[in-house]
């Protein structure tokens, strides 16, 4: 459903990514790991054309991401990231079916109905009502989820989603992840939680310095003989 060639991403002569290259295929999750400030993120926005790729493609079911218009781009490839941009006026509902109304254009019943079921799988059902502020980190999260897996993108893009949560709150979103992607959704899944990133990928990707340098079946990555990923996994193993 995905494929990424060869991209390469520089601002100002900083260079950011460098030929990365994977694919995704349908129903599949990919997880991406790495250090900090390693490109994770800026890959994310380059699949989704948040930032500009300098080189190489991404294609989307076989068609150049370039020839997309943007809005169309992003609601074929969604991104949920790490501050959960929910709007704070309306209510948890009101978020989801916002836009399933405005790039859906389906009717208010149709959205509500849509939007019920998406609240429902990430165990929201009864919070409908609530507003933002009335909710738990972990639950405005999964707000988050389901208004981007409500427009039923190609992908799914999923940048740290449990980085800005505590502790105790993390399980409940990475259990929505995991049925997300059990569920058959294309996900690409960026964590710092190691094991979560193995547990929830068909395959792990490891980024250092803006460059893959890691891809296959987690087990594999994780027992990759290199040493920098060594030391990578046994910090964040520990
Ligand atoms: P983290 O794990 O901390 O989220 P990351 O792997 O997501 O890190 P990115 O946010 O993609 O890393 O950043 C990669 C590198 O690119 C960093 O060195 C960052 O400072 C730099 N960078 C990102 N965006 C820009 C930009 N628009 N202009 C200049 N440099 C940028
Ligand atoms: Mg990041």
């Amino acid at each position: 459903v995905l494929e990424v060639r060869n991209v390469g991403m520089s601002v100002g002569g900083t260079t950011i990514l460098i030929d990365v290259g994977f694919q995704l295929e349908r129903g599949r999750t990919i997880s991406v790991v790495g250090p900090s400030g390693s490109g994770k993120s800026t890959l994310l926005r380059c699949l989704n054309r948040l930032e500009r790729i300098s080189s190489g493609s991404v294609l989307l079911c076989g068609v150049h991401t370039d020839t997309l218009p943007a809005s169309a781009l992003r609601s074929r490839i969604g991104l949920v990231s790490q501050k959960f941009a929910l709007f704070g006026h309306l209510d948890a509902l009101a978020n989801v079916t916002l836009g399933l109304r405005r790039t859906r254009h389906m009717s208010k019943p149709a959205a509500n109905e849509q939007a019920m079921e998406w609240l429902n799988r990430v165990g929201l059902a009864g919070l409908e009502k609530r507003r933002p502020h009335e909710l738990s980190g972990g639950q405005q999260q999964r707000v988050a989820i389901a208004r981007a897996a409500a427009l039923e993108p190609d992908v799914l893009l999923l940048d740290e989603v449990t980085s800005a949560l505590d502790p105790e709150l993390v399980e409940e979103v990475e259990n929505v992840v995991l049925a997300l992607a059990r569920s058959g959704t294309s996900l690409v899944v960026v964590t710092h939680e190691i094991p979560f990133a193995a547990k929830v990928a068909d395959v792990m990707l490891m980024m250092d310095a803006g460059q893959v340098v890691e891809t296959g079946s987690p087990q594999d990555v994780l027992t990759s003989s290199r040493p920098r990923s060594q030391r990578f996994f046994a910090r964040h193993l520990r």
